[in-house]
């Protein structure tokens, strides 16, 4: 059993706990709220109040319901949410890891909630217009479309998005960018750019990843991360990264997601054509618009139940790029290395509970990150990686 004193001091230890429990009645409780907004507006006839109320504002037609409606629900969810957000905040401040002034908090979230609400709005206009001219065989184009939707979104969102928020510049000739360059050409991975991000404006937390797919193909690497870990402890995190592009895992994702995307609007079809639900909703028929709180129930719903499913599998996608950029470095020193700085710098909870595992964690614990390097180093014939204390248990 991998022993958490291996690796991290005492004090490490005791701040990690601290900041988890501070963290996770904020976790669970924004998570409860993102349920429960949704099921209430969406199974009792409040959400058709709304959606009408904001329609009336814009002559009360189908489109401007809608669209409109759309807005209402998006702008309810931020206002509820926004206690919950603003105390999330002021606790990582508290803990350094937040940087981001009051003027960038709020520029965040209006950026945020603009391109959410402006997307539901579209989204909500074309469904309810399908519904209007193909009363019968709507669902089969609304499948395909969400599926397009999907895979148009995963190609657009870093072009388009990724700018709105951040600034990107060409990774400076030096050290770093050497060690970076070698791990690419090792990987055969076909990189486009190395580029710098100034996440530094928001946080303190370390972090890499690669965006964008082919041509457009780029590895991101937080200034933070430039300015806090070793070159090679960066180019280690840059080699998982290759991982993820070598196998292709943004690609097979974003193609599940387009079936489930597929899938999830045939249950939903299914869903509204079965009169309770409606009558619970304050509806007559699903193609009034109205009806959109309780879609939006339903989407809320289903992504709870997928997100668990989500995360099984983005874990051992995680794992398997880790493997990846173990065979790459061959040097498992260094990525237990970078995991431990990582895991220290972001303050990471070391010890997670297994529900939290299974409802939030995208990625391995750090333990288990840890442990694979060291089996690899093992069935590799390498050295153990040291550990911080002597009597460490194998
Ligand atoms: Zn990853």
């Amino acid at each position: 059993m991998p022993a958490l004193e291996d690796d991290f001091t005492p004090a490490e230890i005791a701040r990690s706990l601290a900041r988890k429990r501070e963290v996770t009645p904020l976790r669970y409780g924004s998570m409860a709220l993102g349920l429960a907004v949704p099921v209430v507006l969406g199974f009792t006839p409040l959400g058709a109040g709304l959606v009408r109320a904001a329609g009336l504002l814009g002559g009360g037609g189908w489109i401007a319901t809608a669209a409109l409606g759309a807005v209402a629900l998006q702008l309810v969810m931020l206002l509820l949410e926004l206690p919950l957000s603003l105390r999330a905040e002021i606790v990582n401040r508290r803990w350094g890891l937040s940087r981001r002034s009051w003027r960038l908090y709020a520029a965040d979230a209006g950026k945020g909630f603009g391109i959410g609400a402006a997307l539901f709005a579209a989204v909500a206009v074309v469904f309810y217009g399908l519904m209007r001219w193909l009363p019968g065989t709507w669902w089969v184009v609304a499948a395909v479309g969400a599926a397009g939707l999907v895979v148009a979104l995963s190609f657009l969102l870093p072009v388009l998005v990724e700018p709105l928020f951040n600034r990107f510049t060409p990774l400076a000739d030096g050290p770093l960018r050497g060690a970076l360059t070698e791990m690419v050409d090792a990987s055969g991975v076909r990189v486009r750019d190395i580029v710098v991000s100034d996440a530094s404006k928001r946080t303190s937390a370390v972090n890499a990843y690669v965006s964008g797919i082919g041509r457009t193909r780029r590895v991101v690497v937080w200034d933070t991360t430039v300015e806090q870990a070793a070159p090679e402890e960066v180019a280690a995190v840059a080699a998982h990264e290759l991982g993820h592009a070598a196998r292709r895992d943004v690609l097979y994702g974003t193609l599940v997601g387009a079936l489930g995307a597929a899938a999830a609007v045939c249950v939903l079809a299914a869903a509204l054509h079965w009169s309770p639900l409606l009558t619970a909703a304050g509806v007559t028929h699903a193609s009034d618009p109205r009806s959109l709180a309780l879609v939006m129930a339903l989407g809320t719903v289903g992504g709870a139940l997928a997100g668990p499913l989500y995360n099984a599998r983005s874990r051992q996608v995680e794992a398997r790029a880790d493997a990846y950029a173990l065979d790459l470095t061959r040097a498992p020193e260094t990525v237990v290395a970078m995991q431990r700085r990582l895991a220290v710098l972001n303050i990471a909870d070391l010890a997670p509970h297994p529900l939290a595992v299974t409802l939030f964690a995208s990625h391995p614990p750090t333990v288990a990150r840890i442990a694979q390097a060291r089996a690899w180093a093992r069935t590799h014939g390498l050295p153990d990686p040291p550990r911080l204390s002597p009597t460490g248990s194998q």
